[in-house]
């Protein structure tokens, strides 16, 4: 596989998606975007084969057995999923791939394609940016609010624990944080490890106290 595998994690509201959707915009010969499976219903605004592959619980659990997935993990009781079809496509001319899955995915992709992959955590600039920008998207209710910020917490936790090569990107503004990425999958590597960073200490510090993600 000469291409590499870019895992975006990060907050729901850190802005992975935009993110992924702008580096593959500036070359979308050479990069792709892998489109999990999922068993989560799909929302109004999603189109299949797109967004995700939406499946039902037997169809994705007869996937998985028959040991299609690269990898797969739970996500807010909902099926997720990366197929190894879809790695396969994506990478058969050497293109890059984006993957915008959980921490549990990242790692697990990591440990399957350990010289490819880049593990990368989005961060908003503080906590009060990620808390306000996920208000203002209008879509959460105080239920799922509590939940992505009780999700980014332990997202924060785990990355700071983390034994993976993690790098951070800080998406203060897209254009600076697109330019960072690039750099990043052009071979350069970010000198400060994951877990001293700054940004993302402030973060977990600021999580750690809010109760709403408590
Ligand atoms: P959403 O339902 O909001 O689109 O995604 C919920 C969570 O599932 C996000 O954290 C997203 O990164 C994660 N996710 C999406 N696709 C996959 C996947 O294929 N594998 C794993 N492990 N997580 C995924």
């Amino acid at each position: 596989m000469a291409g590499l595998l870019v895992i975006l994690v990060g907050p729901a509201g850190a802005g992975k998606t935009t993110l992924a959707h702008r580096l593959i915009g500036a070359r979308p010969n050479r990069r792709g975007f892998s489109v999990s499976h999922t068993t989560r219903p799909m929302r109004a605004t999603e189109v299949h084969g797109v967004d995700y592959f939406f499946v039902d619980t037997a169809a994705f659990l007869a996937l998985r057995d028959a040991d299609g997935f690269a990898e797969c993990a739970q996500v807010h009781g909902n099926w997720y999923g990366t197929s190894k079809a879809e790695i396969g496509r994506l990478t058969k001319d050497g293109g890059d791939v984006l993957f915008d899955v959980d921490i549990v995915g990242a790692h697990n992709l990591w440990r399957a394609y350990p010289d490819a992959a880049r593990l990368v955590f989005v961060l908003p600039p503080s906590w009060p940016v990620l808390v306000q920008r996920l208000r203002d998207r209008g879509s959460e209710t105080e239920q799922t609010l509590r939940r992505r910020l009780r999700t980014a917490r332990q997202e924060l936790c785990g990355v700071v624990e983390s034994a993976a090569p993690w790098q951070v990107i800080v998406n203060a503004d897209l254009d600076a944080a697109a330019a960072q990425l690039e750099v990043l999958m052009a071979g350069s590597s970010d000198a400060t490890p994951a877990r001293d960073h700054p940004v993302l200490q402030g973060c977990l510090r600021a999580a750690e106290a809010d109760p709403l993600a408590a």
